[in-house]
């Protein structure tokens, strides 16, 4: 997970990686947002760039840093299987006293991969099969946050721990990790990913640092424009068909704005691309806003996890290069190819 892949948060991750660069990163954080603000997916890509051996630094544009997404710690975290990095988050008793996180990690790391970590614990629940509604942490997940923390890296690195959902601890649960939050080792961070509405032991908060997301309707506040919606659904009508006369059309219409909104209708156009993949794959409502109910209903099958990077890259490129002034029609035709074809992978 690079932060590229993140819609919006620049403020929050341009201070992250700050902070990272400066080597004063706090051993215990707190992300805090609303659940789909993607706190969860924010943690992943900052513990990547904290590992990352060629973090990348931009002199233009919004991010002033990244990870690099090649070497072998990026690899090894992009795909959550980097042995210094453990994910403790509400599991279901299985009949077992000695169940933990670490039986359910394979459905945990499926979860976050198809769902790019912006789905919510009742999604995740919905994968497992269990009594979910006592999916807690417990103490056997405390104590194996204190093995983890206490073991020599195997990467020679950081020791890193995310719990999601910290709220859900037991108070066995709560009370051994606060005693490792009083006694931090080197080199080892906890991150906690949390509601804003559901609240942890203050015990526990005093000894976080907390980063606060920008909510959802806040980061969008830029974005949202009445005439963007029309103007998408009438491009995306024409990279199914890919009649060049009536594509070249609706392309000038969007060459047409400023580069300003030109670059805001691409970001509207990868939301409305996110939350139609999360309709796919996490039942999520989305408002196409096409008039036309038959589209609506079924443009959202058409964002699978089989297209959703595809998308999400050839925007990126898109949005990188009218930042860079390139000719605007060459960029968004270039897009239509790039989306049209991932449409056909779905
Ligand atoms: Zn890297």
């Amino acid at each position: 997970m690079q932060f590229k892949d993140i819609v919006g948060q620049r403020d929050i991750i341009n201070r992250l990686t700050a902070v990272v660069d400066s080597g004063r990163v706090s051993h215990a954080q707190q992300f805090v947002g609303d659940e789909r603000d993607g706190s969860l997916q924010l943690a992943w890509a900052y513990l990547q760039y904290l590992c990352c051996e060629h973090r990348q630094h931009y002199e233009n544009g919004e991010l002033r840093a990244d990870s690099c997404g090649e070497c072998p710690n990026c690899k090894k975290i992009a795909q959550l299987m980097h042995p210094d990095l453990h994910f403790i988050f509400p599991n279901p008793p299985n009949g077992s006293t000695s169940v933990s996180s670490e039986d359910y990690m394979k459905e945990f790391r499926d979860f976050m991969l198809s769902t790019h970590a912006l789905g919510t614990l009742n999604d995740f629940n919905d994968t497992l099969s269990g009594d979910v509604k006592t999916s807690i942490i417990r103490e056997t997940d405390a104590a194996n946050i204190v093995r983890v923390l206490g073991m020599k890296p195997y990467e020679g690195g950081w020791r890193m721990v995310v719990v999601w959902n910290a709220d859900r601890m037991n108070a066995a649960a709560a009370n051994e990790l606060l005693k490792t939050l009083e006694e931090p080792l080197p080199q080892t961070l906890i991150i906690l990913v949390d509601n804003y509405d559901k609240r942890l032991l203050p015990t526990i908060e005093s000894r976080v640092q907390t980063v606060k997301m920008k909510a959802e309707s806040e980061k969008w506040k830029d974005v949202d424009n009445p005439e963007f919606a029309g103007l998408l659904v009438g491009w995306l009508r024409m990279l199914f068909k890919l009649k060049m006369k009536e594509l070249s059309a609706q392309v000038d219409k969007m060459a047409a704005m400023n580069r300003e909104q030109q670059k805001l209708f691409l970001q509207y156009a990868m939301k409305v691309m996110r939350d139609c993949f999360l309709n796919t794959t996490a039942g999520v409502e989305c408002h196409l806003g096409s008039g036309d109910e038959k589209f609506d209903s079924q443009f959202p099958k058409m964002i699978t996890t089989n297209n959703i990077e595809l998308i999400q890259s050839a925007f990126d490129d898109a949005i990188f290069a009218i930042e860079r002034n390139a000719y605007a029609k060459i960029v968004m035709m270039e897009l239509s190819f790039r989306i049209s074809k991932a449409l056909k992978k779905r």
